[in-house]
């Protein structure tokens, strides 16, 4: 069987080489230089002939390597001056990617103009869907999972490698140390899986913690409409910022008297935030409408 080349740890050397660069600890360049798990990567992200894939730091190519030849279209934004131009250079050829300079977050809590406006003119017509596919730098991971979470519906799976620590609060749940608004806005909208453990090693230069290759499938009916998830986790949100106060305390913050006694009223209030499985944060979002 031809099995597909991927970037090895002297490839990607030689590139940064020749562009007379180092990996940068400051934009978390790590790269994934196990072939095995970047092809189960884009494996799992069953990516068809008119998926749009969103990439979120290209690095050298890599991954962009195997998404080219498979996806409709590519967005790959990436931070770093010189690896933009190494990413310029490498697909100066292909017709199906457009590559980006710039930070991926236009704000603490929103994707980039680039890759919102990317989903947002999408055309399905043809069968395909939006994917998110990446490797990604660890300052980001959170904010823009949640943003593609929670603002842009039309995204319909994201498979990606993150630090340990964010893909156990992706998984978790009620009763779970690392339980949050984090969990129960990604398992509202999807399926979760954690399909890989990633050892430091997996990586070049090695980072300090253990990463993990995560799978998120959209479901295809929700509790929630698609329109009203982002009041629904800014609600979550809210409570959750009083984490260490009985639900009936935070609740004073965030909505109004009668709303706090309908909430209240119908379940056992002394609870913390922490405890509130995710059915019963959507009965108690109901509440306040
Ligand atoms: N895709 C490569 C590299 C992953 S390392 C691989 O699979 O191995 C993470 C990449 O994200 C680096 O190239 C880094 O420069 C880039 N990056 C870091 N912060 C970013 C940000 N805020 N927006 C876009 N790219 C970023």
């Amino acid at each position: 069987m031809n099995v597909e080349h991927v970037q090895t740890k002297q490839e990607i050397e030689q590139l940064l080489g020749v562009a007379g660069i180092r990996p940068r600890k400051r934009f978390g360049q790590h790269f994934l230089i196990d072939g095995n798990l970047m092809r189960k990567l884009v494996n799992c992200a069953e990516i068809g002939p008119h998926d749009l894939v969103l990439e979120v730091g290209g690095g050298t190519g890599g991954l962009t390597d195997l998404l080219v030849s498979r996806a409709g279209h590519i967005v790959c934004v990436e931070v770093d001056r010189d690896l933009h131009g190494i990413l310029l250079d490498r697909f100066a050829e292909a017709g199906n990617i457009t590559i980006v300079l710039r930070d991926a977050l236009e704000s603490k809590h929103r994707v980039c103009r680039e890759l919102a406006e990317a989903i947002r003119d999408f055309d399905g017509g043809q069968g395909g869907e939006v994917k998110l596919v990446a490797n990604l730098p660890y300052q980001v991971a959170t904010p823009l999972v949640m943003d593609l979470l929670v603002d842009h519906p039309a995204v319909c799976r994201l498979v990606f490698t993150v630090q340990a620590e964010v893909g156990e609060r992706l998984v978790a749940h009620v009763g779970d140390k690392s339980y949050g608004p984090l969990s129960i806005v990604s398992q509202l909208r999807c399926g979760v899986e954690i399909v890989a453990r990633i050892p430091p090693q997996a990586f070049w230069p090695r980072p300090a913690v253990d990463s993990v290759m995560m799978r998120m499938e959209v479901r295809e009916t929700s509790p929630i409409a698609p329109g009203d998830v982002p009041t629904f986790a800014r609600f979550v949100r809210a409570v959750f910022d009083h984490r260490r106060k009985t639900l009936r305390s935070a609740l004073r913050y965030v909505v109004d008297v009668p709303t706090q006694e309908r909430i209240c009223r119908s379940r056992d209030a002394s609870r913390r935030p922490e405890s509130v499985a995710l059915n019963e944060w959507v009965a108690m979002y109901e509440l306040t409408r």
